[in-house]
């Protein structure tokens, strides 16, 4: 069986989305369909909208969402039940390979597998326009009415999330929180940089606010997201077009700071990075650069000042341990995630968002497909 829903196609690489009715097949065995109540609007997606990341064409984009579970594969688990809400995963968890077993289902062997062949963990896909095949992006797809995504890909969300913070939580949110708290560790009283204050800057930045790091600098080229970075608690902010960020922050913690993490992903930002550190400090990269892109670092400051530089994905996460725990954070009120959230967009005004995103969105920008 196959219904139609609506979705925003990417048919060619710089071109905008095309709001099209594709077909949707029902979900085979250990697969869900999922009505998606909130999707966000990352720059990943724009990595790949532009080409600069490169996946199976045409392709439905989005990764980063949440909605509610409209009906079962056959042989479900019964970990997840038709009408639960869940949050989508653009890594699945399939719990056997070397990767899930020793604890890093991030890097489980299936998510390559998704990325490459544009289909769900078997390689093949279940959405078609035509006739011909329509991709998934990372198993996801969330720019649609209705997905069918891998039960290995979702994680359970409580009646009381809002769909979008739920949405954001799946990728923005663990990324920049998971990268405190999975790869820094402890960081009370010692100064952070976060550089990029995008969804994943900002959550990296109230993850380390509430591991106790001080002074919290946030790095940015745009007042209105740093003067959110401030109300998020940021002590200081720098303007990158003001001057050299590196001598900005070094007249701030003389001698430089212990972590830097870095969500913007260009060469010259993360040169910087490495620059701002004390001796013994880490750079952990979070931001995607384009396919292939490299940076400098000077050897002799690496070695002699024992620089280290980590890269973390999607904030070195367990997500069936980290998202119900950033939850908790949200209810609590201690990670105010609702702050994160910018404009509101229906699918047919999806290109907009992208624009915003690449000019001065403050905030996550939202799209909702059903409306
Ligand atoms: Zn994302
Ligand atoms: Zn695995």
């Amino acid at each position: 069986m196959t219904q139609t829903v609506r979705a925003a196609v990417l048919r060619a690489f710089g071109s905008p989305l095309e709001i099209e009715e594709i077909e949707l097949s029902d979900p085979g065995p250990g697969e869900l369909l999922v009505e998606i109540e909130a999707a966000g609007v990352c720059h990943s997606d724009l990595h790949y909208l532009r080409g600069d990341l490169r996946c199976p064409l045409p392709v439905v984009p989005g990764h980063e969402g949440a909605g509610r579970v409209l009906q079962l594969g056959p042989g479900a688990t019964g970990d997840i039940a038709v009408g639960d809400r869940v949050a989508l995963l653009w890594r699945p968890n399939c719990g056997r390979c070397a990767q899930c077993i020793s604890g890093r289902p991030i890097m489980c062997e299936f998510g390559p597998v998704q990325a490459r062949s544009g289909g769900l963990l078997d390689g093949t896909t279940r959405m078609s326009s035509g006739g011909g095949p329509v991709h998934h992006l990372l198993g996801v797809s969330c720019f649609a009415e209705r997905v069918v995504v891998p039960e290995r890909s979702v994680v359970f969300v409580p009646k009381d999330i809002p769909a979008e913070v739920a949405a954001i939580a799946g990728c923005a949110v663990i990324t920049g929180v998971g990268a405190v708290r999975n790869v820094i560790g402890s960081c009370i009283g010692d100064p952070v940089v976060v550089m990029g204050a995008g969804g994943v800057g900002l959550a990296a930045l109230m993850g380390a606010r509430l591991a106790g790091a001080s002074p919290i600098i946030a790095v940015d080229i745009d007042r209105s997201k740093l003067a959110l970075a401030e109300r998020l608690g940021a002590t200081h902010t720098v303007d990158a077009r003001d001057g050299d960020a590196v001598e900005q922050v070094l007249s701030l913690v003389a001698g430089g700071v212990r972590w830097v993490i870095e969500a913007i992903g260009r060469p010259e930002t993360l040169t910087s990075a490495v620059a701002m550190l004390a001796p013994g400090g880490t750079v952990v990269a979070v931001g995607l650069g384009r396919a292939g892109q490299s940076f400098e670092v000077p050897i002799n400051e690496l070695v002699q000042r024992q620089k280290r530089i980590v890269g973390s994905l999607y904030g070195s996460s367990i997500p069936q341990l980290d998202l119900p725990r950033i939850f908790d954070l949200y209810r609590s009120g201690a990670l105010p995630l609702g702050e994160l959230i910018g404009e509101s967009y229906p699918l047919d005004r999806i290109n907009d968002s992208f624009d915003a995103l690449q000019g001065d969105a403050v905030g996550r920008s939202i799209v909702y497909p059903g409306r």
